[in-house]
């Protein structure tokens, strides 16, 4: 077994430091690791947000090709319903904030207007995460 070599870091998404773990025989060079470094809350929860939003992204598309057909509206909703509340609970868990608590309304707004899909998901997040003094003295 190699040794390790220790480099320090930032979590590309909170800023919480980070003290990475290198393979000293590792061939490439460590600092070009540092970019991609992320702490493991931030690292899964994008994991799992990723494949809510794709959930979410695929109802929108069947609305945007889909204009005017209620059955395809009316399962966009529902399916919003399910999604949409997962999203909001893992934008808190990576922005480490209260998330937007979640509102039948939305599910319409959305289904009312899947083109600006993009934006009314954006205005549901809780401010960028951002390291504490309690998470970094952690
Ligand atoms: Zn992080």
């Amino acid at each position: 077994m190699n040794d390790l070599k220790v480099v320090d870091a930032r979590c590309k998404y909170c800023g919480i430091p980070l003290r990475l773990m290198v393979d000293a025989g590792y061939d490439h060079d460590p600092m070009k690791l540092l970019p991609l470094a992320c702490c493991n809350n931030c690292g899964d929860t994008r994991i799992d947000w990723r494949q809510v939003n794709w959930r979410i992204a695929r109802l929108v598309s069947l609305l945007i090709a889909n204009p005017g057909n209620e059955k395809i509206k009316e399962s966009a909703i529902k399916g919003f319903k399910v999604w949409v509340p997962e999203y909001l609970r893992l934008t808190g868990q990576f922005t480490r904030r209260t998330p937007t608590p979640w509102n039948d309304e939305i599910a319409h707004i959305l289904a009312d207007d899947p083109k600006k899909a993009g934006d009314t998901l954006k205005s549901l997040w809780p401010l960028k995460p951002k390291a504490t003094q309690q998470m970094i003295e952690v």
